[in-house]
């Protein structure tokens, strides 16, 4: 394994490495094609007219530069340091997704390419990456476990309308796991024709870091949002955790600002006891899932473990290397918020500012109603608002109804 250093501590090596984190672990017949995009993605990103390409969409298409909103009422509501929201949940599509299914469909377009193809879980980046699809001009191939295309049925049919073909995988458990194994599959046998849209900072070099590069432009906003607003830096970065591209599109662009303290908040579902919850980086130990090492929730023989979360977004039983990286230096702290108290943050912002989160988003709400009465009335926490809350409001209406019986 060789080790390079590079100009941040922060990022990775020309390899993929952040310290021991990340790389490339891949079967063989995937070694080629995914070194392919790391040359392919290393010429666009240097090349001024991709790069211009791809910020005209984020300004005309996804809506951008999203709003840094005051939330007033809630701040005054908690008492102490002043929550600043980064609203991604105004963008087109209602999240952060579409920021990097954007920037993965022009790679796979400049590559020639005429398919990209993903796994998806709940659906979410399945109907980000059909978008993008749709609006580039390529095809679209979905694999979802089958489990999830019965109980995620609205987007199944969004990803229909938008042109996808969704692949219904019908082998081991059903689910994410045997979705990601199904698209690679076909990946590998055709990767002429495919481009392989991963959709978080996850899996092998070049992704991590090019999803998080496509995410950035969130943080580069919020930075320079927030000095023309407070003419300070922000106290506290709140984001929540999945596989981390929401997090790290946030945290980016704050790295090397040392005072800025940076917290990613984890799933602790029904609690970190048993198994109900998808605290990777509190609970995690380092190992290898989808083509990179980082920290992951496994059992003795290297599994990774069933996960759960309210939010459906997050539960992965891995995380971004460059989180695992970030923590090890000290420059970013995991924390952990509960199912109960999710449901709690997104009652209480939805009544505070008309604003409805996603189950996702109000893990790091849940945070910042934490940690802002702890602080002075002069600090300031900006919480990435990584998405609208539409999608849960059967799912929270009916939850709510089971609690007041
Ligand atoms: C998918 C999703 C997430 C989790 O993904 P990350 O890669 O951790 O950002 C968070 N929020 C919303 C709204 C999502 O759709």
């Amino acid at each position: 394994m060789t080790q390079t250093t590079t100009v941040s501590p922060y990022r990775a090596d020309e390899h993929g490495f952040f310290g021991e984190f990340g790389g490339a672990p891949l079967p063989p017949f995937l070694v080629e094609p995914i070194a392919e995009v790391a040359r392919e993605y290393a010429k666009a990103s240097a090349d001024p007219a991709f790069q211009e390409q791809y910020q005209a969409l984020l300004a005309k298409y996804v809506g951008r530069p999203s709003l840094l909103y005051f939330a007033e009422n809630l701040t005054a509501k908690l008492g102490g340091a002043k929550i600043y929201l980064k609203r991604e949940d105004l963008n087109h599509t209602g999240a952060h997704k579409i920021n990097h299914c954007l920037g993965e469909a022009l790679l796979a377009k400049r590559m020639g390419k005429t398919k990209v193809i993903a796994e998806t879980g709940a659906g979410q980046h399945g109907v980000a990456l059909a978008t993008a699809a749709a609006l580039v001009g390529l095809d679209c191939e979905i694999h979802m476990g089958a489990i999830d295309v019965a109980k995620q049925h609205p987007n199944v049919v969004r990803m229909e309308l938008l042109g996808a073909k969704v692949v219904s995988v019908e082998e081991g458990g059903k689910t994410l796991k045997e979705a990601v194994d199904s698209a690679f599959g076909v990946y590998a046998a055709n990767p002429e024709e495919y481009f392989f849209a991963i959709g978080s900072v996850v899996g092998p070099h070049p992704y991590p870091s090019m999803v998080r590069d496509f995410q950035s432009v969130v943080g580069r906003e919020a930075r320079a949002q927030v000095l023309e607003a407070e003419g300070k830096l922000p106290d506290y970065l709140i984001a929540a955790v999945g596989g981390g591209s929401n997090a790290m599109g946030l945290f980016d662009a704050f790295l090397e600002d040392e005072a800025v303290g940076i917290i990613g908040v984890e799933p602790a579902g029904e609690g970190l006891e048993g198994s109900r919850h998808a605290a990777t980086m509190t609970l995690g130990t380092p190992g290898m899932l989808h083509g990179m090492h980082t920290k992951v929730l496994q059992d003795a023989n290297g599994e990774p473990s069933a996960v759960h979360s309210i939010a459906s977004g997050i539960d992965y039983p891995g995380v971004g290397p460059q989180h695992a990286r970030l923590e090890q230096l000290g420059r970013a702290t995991y924390v952990t918020a509960s199912d109960a108290e999710t449901l709690d943050a997104f009652q209480l912002l939805t009544r505070t500012e008309g604003i409805i989160p996603a189950l996702e988003s109000s893990h790091a709400v849940a945070h910042a109603v934490k940690l802002a009465p702890t602080l002075p009335a002069d600090a300031v926490i900006i919480v990435n608002l990584s998405g609208r809350g539409d999608k849960d409001v059967d799912f929270v209406a009916e939850r709510l109804a089971q609690q007041s019986k």
